[in-house]
């Protein structure tokens, strides 16, 4: 594991070197309820610098809600997330003050999210757009900032749309621009919502060529796709979900191929 990200080039993932045992990411016992409704159940796993998760099950089972919970759009009620040096531990009672709200912070800051339809401000240019959080949130150096956006744009084939705005591209080019944007963030870690379900089927062909290109660059991802296909070529790790626990995890050559449970086995003949 491990990639050498050269200071200033954020289309090279960041250096993240793991030490044995101590994975980018870690998650243990994550539970989380709406109300009366258990949404997650005690639900563990680990992620590796440089390697890919793909999070499949039926809809409803708690796979955005796994995701939401990395980025903290979720609080979950129990368990213990880890991501590269920031640990957040749900189980006990909230620290006091502020104090939770900044481990919830430097926990969000770790990961880039891409979510089903881009959110992209309507009134910004796309080189805007994607400059927005590095110059604003980060408080980076607006030049510097704009030499890595249009390096991001090209990376995701988007540099000559730089001074387009989101009304002019097509749904697989807002995609595209979404990826950048939360590149431009630096994260550690990307996560992927359904990126392309909510795209025209030509369009989602584009939107899986540039995740594919960042998974072989070295990118730590965790995608929720139902695009079985991308899975079986890009995954590392695959998490079958269903009810709100992980039921089957593996290589795609293990749960995509040869699924050992029946709930499983039916998911996948459902959607091949
Ligand atoms: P998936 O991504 O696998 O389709 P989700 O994580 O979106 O599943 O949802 C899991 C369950 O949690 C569903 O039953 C969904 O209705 C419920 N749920 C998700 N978000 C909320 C919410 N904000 N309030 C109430 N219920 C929710």
């Amino acid at each position: 594991y491990g990639h050498s990200g050269q200071p200033g080039h954020p289309e090279q993932p960041p250096s993240v070197h793991e030490t044995p045992g101590h994975p980018l990411v870690a998650v243990t016992g994550l539970a989380k309820s709406f109300g009366d409704h258990e949404v997650l159940t005690s639900i563990d796993f680990e992620v590796h610098a440089g390697s890919v998760t793909v999070l499949i099950g039926p809809s409803g089972s708690g796979k955005t809600t796994v995701l939401r919970s990395l980025n903290t759009l979720e609080t979950p009620d129990g368990g213990v997330v880890r991501i590269g040096e920031v640990e957040v531990d749900f189980s006990g009672p909230a620290p006091k003050g502020s104090a939770r709200k900044k481990q919830l912070a430097a926990l969000r800051d770790q990961s880039g999210m891409v979510f089903q339809s881009h959110n992209l401000f309507p009134h910004m240019t796309v080189l805007q757009n994607v400059i927005e959080g590095p110059t604003v949130v980060q408080r980076r150096p607006r030049e510097e900032v704009m030499g890595e956006a249009r390096r991001l744009l090209d990376l995701v084939g988007l540099a000559e749309k730089a001074d387009q705005y989101p009304y002019q591209l097509s749904g697989g080019q807002q995609q595209r621009v979404g990826i950048a944007r939360a590149l431009a963030l630096r994260p550690k870690l990307m996560l992927f919502d359904e990126p392309t379900s909510a795209l025209d089927p030509e369009l989602v062909g584009e939107v899986l060529h540039v995740m594919k290109d960042l998974a072989s660059q070295g990118w730590t991802m965790v995608v929720v796709t139902h695009e079985i296909r991308f899975a079986q070529q890009v995954a590392d790790q695959v998490l079958f979900m269903d009810g709100g626990v992980i039921v089957e995890r593996g290589t795609p050559g293990e749960v995509l191929a040869n699924p050992r449970t029946e709930r499983a086995r039916q998911f996948l003949q459902r959607i091949l």
